[in-house]
């Protein structure tokens, strides 16, 4: 099956999923998770017609931003350093893995030097699972306060990645919580800043699309998978 083939099945399963759920399908906007994957295959992709792409490591961002050309727009959505984050600040559209204030003072400071709007998503490690990304439910509502009155900063919704993303019947509960999370906080923050909730992947993205996912994830159901 070829890149753009791939995308039309993908993009058939996410408007039903809508669908089913009762959702209008363009309410689900795929991201094409690109990591480790050449430019010509993104270029496949943009030519297929998609528009967001998403990418775990910023030197090959870097790569690929260049050689696509204007016209798609960015998420990072892997784990985030600190040394790294003005670099993230530079080339993406949106940051959806940002978890600490740490990474929100300088991806704003940035995007003030640059003169540009930087939409951002809070990545929570919702059930608090041992992993290396993602803020603490208890900590979310002050990271997207400080998100929301960040300069240049444009608080978007919730991230999630469950660590057991290949059990679909335990990730469905993890997605569940991140939308009743986000229904909390909303009434505490900007209109429109818990709007998007980024959650499923190619495994479960009709799952996450069934709890309200808006951004859902997909790499290797795209792509091909990566060695
Ligand atoms: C790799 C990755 C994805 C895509 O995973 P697939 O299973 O290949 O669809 C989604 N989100 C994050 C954060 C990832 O790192």
């Amino acid at each position: 099956m070829s890149i753009a083939e791939n995308l039309n099945k993908i993009n058939l399963r996410i408007a039903e999923a809508a669908r089913e759920a009762g959702r209008e399908p363009t309410e689900v906007r795929l991201v094409a998770v690109s990591k480790t994957k050449p430019v010509q295959a993104v270029q496949e992709a943009m030519a297929a017609g998609q528009a967001i792409f998403g990418e775990n490591y910023l030197q090959e961002m870097r790569d690929k931003v260049g050689q696509a050309g204007p016209g798609p727009q960015w998420h990072f959505i892997g784990h985030l350093q600190s040394k790294k984050a003005r670099q993230a600040a530079e080339l993406a559209h949106v940051i959806q893995s940002v978890d600490r204030l740490k990474l929100i003072n300088i991806i704003s400071k940035r995007a003030v030097e640059l003169d540009k709007q930087l939409g951002v998503l809070i990545q929570v490690n919702v059930g608090g699972e041992e992993q290396k990304s993602g803020c603490s439910e208890a900590d979310a509502p002050a990271l997207c306060q400080a998100v929301a009155e960040a300069p240049n900063l444009k608080l978007m919704g919730l991230m999630t990645m469950p660590p057991f993303f290949d059990e679909p019947e335990r990730v469905r509960p993890i997605f569940a919580r991140l939308r009743e999370l986000a229904l909390t906080l909303a009434p505490n923050l900007p209109q429109g800043s818990m709007d998007e909730l980024s959650m499923g992947m190619s495994g479960d993205f009709e799952a996450a699309i069934a709890e309200g996912a808006t951004l859902v994830r997909v790499g290797t159901a795209i792509f091909g998978s990566r060695y």
